[in-house]
């Protein structure tokens, strides 16, 4: 016969047990809120991103595909949803990428529902859960905006090296001609005007030839035209052709034995004229410069060291920024472009360029060419 304690003891038990499911369903009901909440937040970003996301399960079947995926391929979300992503998205390699170059994402097409293409950038992402791979997440960009950028990009750049520096070469030439012509009728008031006008549009020419170099180099078009060449040599011509065009005697380049290099010269010597002129622009014109070359391992080391204003501590880490200027110069006229220019180009030949210097004494800046290709 059961006894009152065990009726009891039962009734509690019956209540534990209650109290628990009660809990799992309160638990249950908190973690398919949770999972709502999170499932929401997921469709709003993927909703409201520019770019196309779509997710594929093991077998690679689309189990998620968010609005600009639907725009971009021109399908709805019920015809993908479920297929296989093999049957209905398509990406190949765009008609005009360079046969023979290596196959990269960089010339992607992707092929819409009605067949017509667009340029697209790809990325995609494992799914992992519990250390397997259970899916994948596909993101892309429709890239046609910025091809017509890079087209407009390219057309600017056609002008600027044809269109502005052919007059300017014309009156470089013209000039020159005037100079001698004046020069030998002893005109010398005359001779300085014409002067000031040769090394204005010299300098022009030199800020035309940054932009250009710069827009080049970041476009990743280096198209540089290494050869095995002696850095003594291009050097000695450089530093003479300077100290002749700047009328600057106090240019002096120290002996070095010879040192070939594979590298572009017309690049160097790029490099070389932007850290020259620097170092006249930012030092009195009576102060020496010194250029000087070593072999440092595998690598060629050239340096240009000038007596000048130097430059403070806090903005050595940034003289390579692209239009980085120091306060103390905002008098002198500049870009921001030369260093940042000549960093790319020493860089396209896996280089390195970096400065040192003390204000008030003077700046050595210093780049290094690797010796072997
Ligand atoms: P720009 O000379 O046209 O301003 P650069 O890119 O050649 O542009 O140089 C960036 C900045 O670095 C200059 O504006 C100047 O502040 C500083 N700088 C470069 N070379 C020197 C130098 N030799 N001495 C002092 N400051 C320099």
């Amino acid at each position: 016969m059961e006894s009152a304690n065990d009726n009891e003891q039962g009734a509690v038990d019956q209540r534990d047990v209650n109290a628990q499911l009660v809990l799992s369903i309160l638990r249950e009901q908190e973690l398919a809120d949770r999972l709502c909440e999170q499932l929401a937040f997921t469709r709003a970003i993927t909703g409201s991103l520019g770019e196309g996301v779509y997710a594929l399960d093991s077998s690679e079947r689309i189990t998620f595909v968010n609005p600009a995926a639907e725009r971009l391929l021109g399908w709805t979300q019920a015809e993908l949803l479920g297929k296989s992503e093999q049957a209905v998205i398509a990406f190949r390699r765009a008609d005009d990428a360079v046969a023979g170059a290596p196959s990269g994402d960089h010339d992607l097409v992707c092929i819409r529902k009605d067949g017509t293409t667009f340029p697209v950038a790809r990325t995609a992402a494992p799914i992992v859960i519990g250390g397997a791979q259970t899916g994948t997440v596909i993101a892309f960009r429709d890239l046609t905006e910025v091809r017509a950028l890079e087209r407009a990009r390219e057309e600017y750049v056609a002008l600027i090296s044809h269109d502005l520096r052919n007059p300017l070469t014309v009156i470089q030439g013209r000039v020159q001609l005037l100079l001698l012509h004046l020069q030998r009728q002893q005109l010398d008031r005359a001779s300085e005007s014409a002067q000031t006008i040769l090394t204005s549009s010299k300098r022009m020419d030199s800020m035309l030839t940054d932009l250009l170099e710069q827009m080049r180099l970041e476009s990743g078009a280096t198209d540089l035209r290494t050869e095995p060449t002696d850095l003594t040599w291009l050097l000695a011509r450089i530093v003479a052709q300077f100290a002749a065009d700047e009328e600057s005697g106090q240019i002096h380049l120290d002996d070095a034995p010879p040192l070939t290099a594979p590298l572009d010269p017309a690049r160097i010597e790029r490099v070389m004229l932007n850290l020259l002129s620097n170092a006249r622009k930012y030092s009195s014109a009576d102060n020496p410069i010194v250029v000087h070359v070593d072999r440092d391992g595998n690598a060629a080391v050239v340096s240009v060291t000038d007596q000048g204003m130097g430059i403070a501590p806090a903005d050595l880490p940034h003289l390579f920024e692209k239009y980085y200027r120091t306060e103390q110069v905002t008098v002198i006229k500049g870009m921001g472009l030369g260093l940042y220019s000549s960093r790319l180009i020493v860089e396209a030949h896996r280089g390195r360029i970096w400065a040192e210097s003390v204000v008030g004494a003077g700046s050595t800046f210093r780049f290094s060419l690797p010796l072997r290709a």
